[in-house]
């Protein structure tokens, strides 16, 4: 039975992390936001090291509460709740943050023991988009081609989260351009290699603390270990669907995560906009009822239920991914929704502190700003809802674009 109640250990690293994003990241949040990338948030490197020694840390977190047997609440539903605390410090900090790189999660889910102690502590940023592949992925024109021990990575990426500060890339790729998505696989590509070049990092609306980088790839030659998962390309029809499907896959863990960093930026704007509205004199009494409430305990109502719901459906997504259920449909629910979410929250609780939401004297501008680039990468709400009706209506891509 589906049991999402947090374990001990993972309220633990709870309680530890929203103390870390309060007293750590949200007076760092100003000065990084506007410093964009032209610095590095160094404080946080000394900072972090602190996460990196905390217990649990990437391991099955398996304990449940008492009389329970079958539920297994573990690293995935440690890591939305671990990545929503961080947000609710700093959306653009936390992605800053090293050994936070969306390309981590791909690494961990294929990477052999000894492969993961070569490549040693892991800042790895994900890139699939190109120029002309964004929401459709499949359509990406780089290459990777083996001559002899090595493979040879030509393209272009763009838009590359951490691209500038990781210190490895996982880049996806075709093994030959004619087979379509069968022939994608991704590859591990350490800072440093020649032939892999930044150049060009982006100026953005939101999470101006991370970096975003354009990077090309140029006769870039990796050791064919570097590939990552199976390197065959499937045959058959069936085969290809599921060789494709294998490296999908990596976003039913990854999209739940993106989703609560939403829930993190959201639940950051409700407790602000609660805060200054009692500075202001404005009690705020849940109790009354619907006749009696003001229109903005009206509005706050509201927003705790979409609140509330994206979270669960988070937790629900993170939950079966750790209790091996498939979870695909889950987890483009959760990011979609989280998405919206975090979005409309952000921007209403803006609306309701009016001068003060829009000011720079606040953060809450900032917590607009930075939401709504979680409704586009990791797929758009409208690739989410796609995803989500295939699944639905039971037809395949190329019956439902
Ligand atoms: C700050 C930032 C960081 C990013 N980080 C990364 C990263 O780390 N790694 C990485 O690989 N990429 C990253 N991206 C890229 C991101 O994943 C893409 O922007 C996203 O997938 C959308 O692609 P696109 O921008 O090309 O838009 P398009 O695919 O051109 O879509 C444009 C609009 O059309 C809609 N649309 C497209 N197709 C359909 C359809 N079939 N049905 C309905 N609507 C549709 C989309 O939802 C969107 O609203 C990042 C982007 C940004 C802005």
């Amino acid at each position: 039975m589906i049991n999402l109640e947090l374990p001990k250990k993972i309220e633990d690293t709870r309680v530890l992390l929203r103390q870390f994003s309060r007293d750590g990241l949200r007076p760092l949040s100003r000065k990084y936001d506007l410093a964009e990338q032209k610095e590095m948030p160094e404080e946080l490197y000394e900072l972090s090291k602190l996460l990196r020694a905390r217990p649990n840390r990437g391991k099955d977190v398996d304990a449940q509460p008492a009389g329970e047997t079958t539920n297994r609440n573990g690293n995935n539903l440690s890591m939305v709740v671990s990545s929503a605390e961080l947000c609710w410090g700093d959306v653009g900090l936390f992605l800053a943050l090293p050994t936070i790189g969306l390309g981590n999660a791909a690494v961990s889910a294929v990477a052999s023991a000894e492969q993961q102690a070569e490549w040693g502590e892991l800042f790895a940023a994900m890139a699939i988009t190109e120029p002309g592949a964004g929401s459709d992925s499949a359509a990406i024109k780089t290459t990777a081609v083996l001559d002899g021990d090595e493979w040879v990575l030509n393209g272009e990426k763009i838009f590359v989260t951490d691209g500038y500060r990781s210190k490895q890339v996982v880049v996806w790729a075709s093994l030959d351009l004619t087979l379509g998505k069968a022939a994608i696989k991704s590859f591990l590509v350490p800072k440093g290699t020649p032939g892999m070049t930044v150049t060009r990092v982006e100026h953005k609306l939101g999470i101006r603390a991370s970096d975003t980088a354009q990077i090309v790839l140029e006769n870039c030659r990796v050791p064919k270990a570097n590939l990552l998962g199976n390197p065959e390309i499937a045959t058959t029809a069936e085969a290809r669907k599921k060789a494709f499907g294998g490296v999908m896959q990596t976003f039913d863990n990854t999209r739940p995560m993106v989703a609560a960093q939403a829930v993190g930026l959201a639940r950051a704007a409700l407790d602000l906009t609660e805060e200054l509205l009692a500075e202001q004199g404005i009690e705020l009494d849940f109790e009354k009822s619907y006749h009696q409430m003001s229109a903005v305990e009206n509005d706050l109502y509201e927003l705790e239920a979409e609140y509330e719901t994206a979270r669960l459906l988070v937790l629900k997504a993170a939950w079966m991914a750790d209790n091996k259920q498939p979870n695909s449909r889950n987890a483009s629910m959760s990011k979609a929704k989280a998405g919206r979410m975090g979005n409309q929250v952000a921007l209403k609780c803006v609306e309701i502190c009016g001068q003060l939401g829009y000011s720079k004297a606040q953060l809450l501008e900032k917590f607009a700003r930075d939401s709504k680039i979680i409704d586009i990468y990791e797929g758009t709400q409208q690739i989410q809802q796609l995803i989500v009706a295939r699944q639905v209506l039971g037809k395949g891509s190329s019956e439902l674009k």
